[in-house]
């Protein structure tokens, strides 16, 4: 799960990592009213899940998610441009995010950006420090051009960030006497919310030091260990549905195993190993799978059926295959729930099932003698190469 930023920087508020004041505004008066209270120049940034906006464009041509203002009725005059408009960065894909909302802060007098995120690094299992002193909006082409200029600290769990790490990341930085004081208490407090909020990634791009000789995290992307939300409830509480896949959301609203993908053969499988598999034989077979569906060992009837109207929601769909594999999952489970999901959404695309193990008689049974038009699929490749060839036929 990801949060905003300006929901990051109240979790900045609560473990103490610096940053300069702001808050969120949703229509351009309150955006207005906010930047009442600052003396010099306002910094205002769209609020959508996903980096780059700096650097990105709106659909209607404006340009840019984040802009320095000089006063209040600028600053409401941008709210006006930005608000309810699509933003295309290179993170959010070409159909961009539509901004609800915006932040609206102190600008800050950057002297220096720099870049400092906390990932859980899959490799060693364990936290990583990721810093480079050339932060900022152009990231990613140092970490393709000169990727040197980034260095990785790997962080002990059960030891946590070391003072000698701290001292090791700030000289690193190039920091030294009260700037690296500051350092110190950012870092500890940035390591301890990540631990303590289960996150999977803190990124601050950019932690800048100030003219004023401050250092001060300006933004935030935080990311969540989906299994741990539920010891999470007020990060749980953040969570912004609109910027996630209307699909994904209907899913996980049954506990359903669901990632959308672009494709349009959509697949129903028991078993995460399963369904991999499946999308892989698709692909071997010459399609391109729509998604990634484990509806699990222990689905029950009510969640097929959601599984089968989330498949058939999706209007790049063009062919269904459901790959069941019974072991502890009873085949007839399955069977039941797709008779009921085709014939409430009239089903009317080509369906190739394959099913195999626990209780499959009763199952082939159901399917039988429901009238739906059906393929059979003798094993996963013959399913496979079915289905794509019925897609092929009817496009
Ligand atoms: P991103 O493009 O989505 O990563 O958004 P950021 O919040 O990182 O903002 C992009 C860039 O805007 C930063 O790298 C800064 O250069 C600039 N910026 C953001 N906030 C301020 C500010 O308070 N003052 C100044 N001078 N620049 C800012
Ligand atoms: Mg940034």
């Amino acid at each position: 799960m990801n949060i905003h930023e300006y929901q990051a920087r109240e979790l900045f508020a609560k473990f103490g990592v610096a940053t300069q004041p702001g808050s969120v505004a949703f229509t351009p008066a309150e955006a207005e009213k906010i930047a009442d209270q600052f003396k010099e120049k306002i910094v205002v940034k769209a609020q959508i899940h996903a980096g780059g906006r700096g650097k990105g464009t709106f659909t209607n041509g404006f340009q840019g998610g984040v802009h320095l203002c000089d006063s209040p009725a600028e600053v409401k005059e941008l709210a006006e441009k930005m608000l309810g408009q699509v933003l295309v960065t290179h993170q959010t894909g070409p159909e961009g995010k539509e901004v609800g909302k915006i932040f609206v802060g102190e600008a800050v007098d950057i002297e220096r950006e720099m870049y400092f995120a906390i990932l859980l690094d899959r490799a060693t299992s364990a936290p990583i420090v990721i810093a480079s002193t050339e932060g900022g909006v152009d990231i990613e082409t140092v970490a393709e051009k000169t990727p040197e200029k980034i260095v990785r600290i790997g962080v002990n769990p059960c030891l946590g960030l070391m003072p000698y790490q701290i001292r090791q990341i700030g000289a690193l930085l190039g920091l030294s006497g009260p700037l690296l004081k500051q350092a110190s208490k950012l870092f500890s407090a940035l390591y301890k919310l990540f631990i303590d909020c289960d996150c999977s990634m803190v990124e601050i791009n950019p932690l800048v030091v100030t003219g004023k000789g401050e250092l001060l995290a300006l933004d935030a992307k935080f990311g969540f260990d989906d299994n741990a939300l539920y010891r999470q409830p007020e990060i749980l509480a953040m969570r912004d549905k609109t910027e996630e896949d209307p699909r994904e959301v209907a899913a996980s609203d049954f506990a359903l195993n669901y990632i959308g993908l672009d494709g349009d053969i959509a697949c129903l499988v028991n078993g995460a190993g399963l369904a991999m598999a499946t999308m892989d034989i698709i692909q071997y077979a010459g399609g391109r799978p729509a998604n990634f569906l484990d509806v699990g060992g222990g689905a029950t009837k009510e969640q097929v059926t959601a599984a089968f109207r989330i498949i058939l929601s999706d209007k790049n769909v063009k062919g269904i295959l459901v790959n069941i594999f019974g072991g502890i999952m009873d085949c007839n489970i399955i069977a039941t729930g797709i008779v009921e999901a085709a014939r409430e959404t009239a089903l009317s695309l080509p369906l190739v099932v394959r099913l195999e193990g626990n209780n499959v008689e009763a199952g082939k049974k159901t399917l039988a003698e429901s009238g739906l038009t059906l393929i059979t699929g003798e094993n996963i490749l013959d399913a496979a190469q079915k289905v794509v060839a019925e897609v092929k036929k009817a496009a």
